[in-house]
């Protein structure tokens, strides 16, 4: 059986514990008119009044540029360079980090790496040998919408129109009793994981290229059906109880628990991917992806476990399971989904076939691709229309989206 890092955490805490695409503009020219039509919006309006909604654009477009440092300018001015654009999110780590790498040296694309932290990640990028100007670091903080507004308006002033984004970053906290709280006050595995990139996938939507626009979101097995999501805490959303009362704890409304909380996270990013391929899959010939990267057992996913298991797991993982897949390859594996054209299904959700014991290492690329080629069982809730629907309502409404 698959035996994850994730799942291990559930017996652990038991169930009440744990083709030649349009052409690039010059980015100074582009950053120009992209200011001008903010600023203009509110001038040009034939009706002479000035909406508090388009002051509010001048005013965020003015803060944002300010908040661009010279220095990010100067790289991005150097980078119209005809390279296709990705946003990872949660960049400056594990498969975030290693997603980045593979994007932006294997894939020879550029990468906007959407991080909390600016320099973890700028460190990041240099220990792991990105090379310079191949990609660009950004704030972002998914646990405040804020952020992710600001971060949208700073993404466009740099005039570096996008082609994807993976919906990387998380947060689970294995070992909390109460809810943590995002700024906006809802609960933080469900307001990072699911919400925040809810909310900036819908604000850059009309970013992506019209047919050829992919966004990617990284699952965990453990919130899909099969073995491995039968293990407790079992995901469930219930009737959406706590998230039409605003998302304070839990989803269903029922106990707080936080490996539940996060694997709800997971399946609301399982039905965030299905339901936007099926509202932009044709009108805009977006490819809306989920994929399962494999357990990756030391990433720093794990840095609330305790340090015995922290040791341990890698070592199980690698010796008694097999199942042992090292960032790097699950890095290569996300950049495949991304980038690769006979991975662009739209709707579906990539595993990788478990070849227990192979130093994927070792194992050509193209093999790996092929491997892919095995359907995760989407979790039941994904594929019930009504609660989807329930879902991006509701989701909307909490993150302020008309
Ligand atoms: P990491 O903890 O290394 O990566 C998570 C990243 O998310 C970090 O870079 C973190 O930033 C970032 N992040 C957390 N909160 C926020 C926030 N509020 N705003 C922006 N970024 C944030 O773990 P992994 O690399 O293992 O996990 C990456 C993805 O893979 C996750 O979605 C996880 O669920 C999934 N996954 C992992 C598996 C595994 O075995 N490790 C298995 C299956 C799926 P910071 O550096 O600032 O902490």
């Amino acid at each position: 059986a698959v035996f994850c890092a994730d799942y291990a955490a559930g017996f652990v805490n038991g169930p009440t514990g744990f083709g030649l695409r349009r052409a690039r503009l010059p980015s100074v020219s582009q950053q120009k008119r992209v200011s001008r039509n903010v600023l203009m919006s509110a001038t040009l309006d034939p009706s002479g009044k000035t909406e508090p909604e388009t002051k509010m654009n001048i005013e965020e477009a003015w803060k944002s540029f300010l908040k661009v440092s010279p220095l990010t300018r100067k790289i991005n001015a150097q980078s119209s360079d005809g390279r296709k654009t990705v946003v990872i999110t949660g960049a400056s780590s594990g498969i975030g980090l290693q997603t980045a790498k593979a994007m932006s040296a294997d894939k020879g694309w550029h990468v906007i790496m959407a991080v909390r932290s600016y320099s973890k990640a700028a460190r990041a990028a240099e220990e792991i040998g990105m090379e310079p100007g191949t990609y660009t670091i950004m704030n972002l903080d998914l646990a405040s919408l804020s952020s992710v507004r600001d971060f949208v308006n700073q993404l466009r002033l740099l005039g570096r129109p996008i082609d994807a984004i993976v919906c990387n970053a998380a947060v689970w906290y294995p070992r909390d009793t109460a809810p943590r709280l995002t700024v906006d006050g809802f609960e933080e595995a469900v307001g990072t994981n699911h919400l925040g990139h809810f909310l900036l996938c819908n604000l850059l939507l009309g970013d992506l290229p019209e047919g050829d626009g992919r966004v990617v979101f990284i699952g965990t097995e453990t919130a899909n059906d099969g073995l491995a999501g039968l293990i407790p805490p079992v995901a469930d959303l219930g009737k959406l109880e706590g998230m039409a009362a605003g998302m304070k704890s839990t989803i269903d409304g029922g106990k707080f628990e936080p490996t539940k909380a996060y694997k709800d996270s997971k399946v609301c990013n399982a039905i965030v991917m299905r339901e936007m391929n099926k509202r932009y899959g044709k009108s805009r010939g977006l490819i809306v992806n989920a994929m399962f990267p494999g357990c990756i057992a030391e990433s720093p996913l794990f840095r609330q476990k305790r340090a015995w298991f922290r040791w341990l797991f890698p070592k199980f993982q690698k010796a008694i399971t097999k199942q042992f897949v090292p960032e790097e390859v699950a890095g290569q594996r996300v950049a495949n989904v991304v980038a690769d054209e006979e991975l662009g299904v739209g709707g579906t959700y990539w595993k990788w076939n478990a070849q227990a014991g192979k130093d994927f290492t070792r194992v050509a690329f193209d093999q790996q691709k092929q491997a892919a080629a095995n359907l995760v069982k989407i979790p039941a809730e994904a594929l019930d229309e009504m609660i989807s629907e329930a879902v991006w309502d509701l989701s909307s409404a909490l993150v302020g989206l008309g």
